[in-house]
Parts: structure tokens; C-alpha cells; sequence
């Protein structure tokens, strides 16, 4: 009964929540539609294929990480800020605002590098991962296309070394502006990546993420351009670590993944967790398709 009762008290939050999750698809879609429309690299209609499927996941990705994120963030954030000495965390933590937020978006993208890389590297991830990489058109709304468990994994990577630091402070109770920033920011530009738009910028896509560079992480162009550009704002952290791939004058033939996955939503969401070969009905692959090996795109960043 005490459990019914807690839930049942959790139900305005998630209306209040879904509420707002249908103003932001109004207003990103009030931006993302004409510019599309107007620019796009390939010519799609809105109501493409998986449309469906990735406003399900706009919903369930707008309700559930944020519940289910705030108690693990809590107890790693806890022991990984006690495990730094406390003079640096504390000098750290009475820096100014700006400078603050400079260095979380720098020390929270180098988590989030390191947590998207693993997710391709290590199979267990990857299988989590792969759903993000089953698009195999792209536009600002696959942002949200990901399993919950990726999405918390990949953001937790991000937020747990700025809380270590002292770049934001919960375990004075107090809510953090500077994550706040860094993740609003984050979510945002993570729809102007993935968005059908032939934009360019020059020397600029090397210093900041654009929709060419995020494509090139979707492409399934062959095995010299996979697994590059792992990087969410900060491009210069993948030519840092070996992993940029960003050609002045071309952009991916064909997007996706070669991975099985299963079409509908139930059965993405369960995929991570059964056996390969019960995974559902492949929409890339015919049943004669051999299931690639566990190490997700057979190879390593
Ligand atoms: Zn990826
Ligand atoms: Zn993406």
C-alpha cells in the first residue's frame, strides 16, 4: 500500500512534467521544422519514418531519466567528491559563476567523451546504445531516440566529475545553477546536431558541435567512418583523443547501424536485456542476417 500511495503522490509531478515536455516540442518545433524545410541535406518529409516511435521516446526520455537519475548521481557524486582532497574542491567551488560554467562544460564533456566512447567499445553498453544508432534518417527530433539506460549512463558520466570537483554543490542540499546551465545547454544543442540542415561553419565546427560533425557520428559509410566524433558540444576533445573525422566539403552517404534492432518500442526497450537471438525482428537486417559480434560495430574508436 505504501508503495501505491508514493506513486499515486507522484502523479502531478509527471502531468506538470508531460505539460511541459509538449510546450518545449512546440517551440523546437516552431524552430526546427522551416529551417529544415528551408536548408535541409536531404530532402524528407516531417512525418518521416519512426516518427512515432521517436516522439514516444521525446515523452518517456523527458519523464523517466530525470526521476530515475537523481539518487545514483547522489551517492557516486558523494563518494567521488570525498575521494578529492577538500582544499581543491572547496578553492574550486568559490570560483565565479562564468568561470564555473566554462570549466563544467569542459570537465562534463570530457565525461560524456568517455561514457559515449565506452558505450561503443563495450558490448553490454553498445547493445543500450545501438537504438540511438538505428536512425537511419536524421533529423532534430532522433535526439531523443535512446534507451533510459543510456541516456542516464551518458549523463551521468558528464555530471558526476563536475559534482566531484565542486563545479556544483548537492551535497550542501542547495541546487547548482552550473549544471543546470551545462545540461539545459547540452539538451538543447543535442536537437541542433542531429537536425537535417546542410549548414557549414568553416573553421568554427572544429571549436563547436554542428550538424555535419554529429552526422559523421551517424554515418554507416563503411568502417573508416565509424565510431568518430563522439564529442556532444566540444569537437576539439575528439581531434585531443584521436577520433575527429570532419571532412570540409562532404557528408555521410547513408546513415544507421547494421546492428539488429527490433522496430517497435517495447521490444528496443527489452532488446538490451535478452539474448541476441531474441531480440526482436531486425528493420536493417533479414533473418539470414548473421548478428554482428558482441562488440557492437566490430571494432573499437
Ligand atoms: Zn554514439
Ligand atoms: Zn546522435
Amino acid at each position: 500500500m505504501e508503495v501505491v500511495h508514493q506513486l499515486a503522490q507522484m502523479v502531478p509531478g509527471v502531468v506538470l512534467t508531460i505539460v511541459k515536455l509538449c510546450i518545449w516540442l512546440t517551440m523546437l518545433s516552431a524552430v526546427f521544422v522551416p529551417l529544415e524545410r528551408l536548408f535541409a541535406v536531404r530532402r524528407q518529409t516531417v512525418f518521416r519514418r519512426h516518427i512515432g516511435l521517436d516522439l514516444g521516446y521525446f515523452f518517456l526520455n523527458g519523464v523517466l531519466p530525470s526521476l530515475l537519475l537523481s539518487s545514483p548521481l547522489a551517492v557516486l557524486a558523494r563518494a567521488a567528491h570525498a575521494a578529492l582532497p577538500t582544499a581543491m574542491t572547496t578553492a574550486i567551488a568559490h570560483w565565479p559563476v562564468w568561470l564555473r560554467v566554462i570549466a563544467a562544460l569542459i570537465v562534463g564533456e570530457i565525461g560524456f567523451y568517455w561514457g559515449h566512447r565506452w558505450s561503443h567499445q563495450i558490448p553490454l553498453l553498445w547493445h543500450f546504445h545501438a537504438i540511438h544508432h538505428s536512425a537511419e534518417q536524421i533529423d532534430w527530433l532522433v535526439n531523443t531516440r535512446a534507451h533510459p539506460v543510456d541516456m542516464i549512463f551518458t549523463r551521468l558520466c558528464g555530471l558526476v566529475p563536475m559534482y566531484a570537483l565542486g563545479l556544483a554543490a548537492p551535497m550542501a542540499g542547495s541546487a547548482s545553477l552550473v549544471p543546470v546551465i551545462v545540461l539545459l545547454v547540452g539538451i538543447v544543442w543535442g536537437f541542433f546536431i542531429h537536425a537535417n540542415l546542410r549548414w557549414r561553419f568553416g573553421l568554427l565546427e572544429r571549436l563547436v558541435a554542428t550538424p555535419a560533425f554529429h552526422h559523421w557520428h551517424h554515418a554507416n559509410d563503411g568502417p573508416d567512418v565509424v565510431d568518430k566524433n563522439y564529442a556532444a558540444t566540444l569537437p576539439w576533445m575528439d581531434w585531443v583523443f584521436g577520433t575527429l573525422h570532419l571532412p570540409k566539403d562532404r557528408l555521410p552517404g547513408r546513415y544507421g547501424t547494421d546492428h539488429p534492432i527490433p522496430k517497435g518500442m517495447a521490444d528496443q526497450l527489452l532488446m538490451p536485456f535478452m539474448p541476441m537471438e531474441d531480440a526482436g525482428t531486425s528493420e536493417q537486417g533479414g533473418a539470414d542476417d548473421a548478428p554482428l559480434p558482441p562488440s557492437g560495430r566490430g571494432r573499437g574508436a
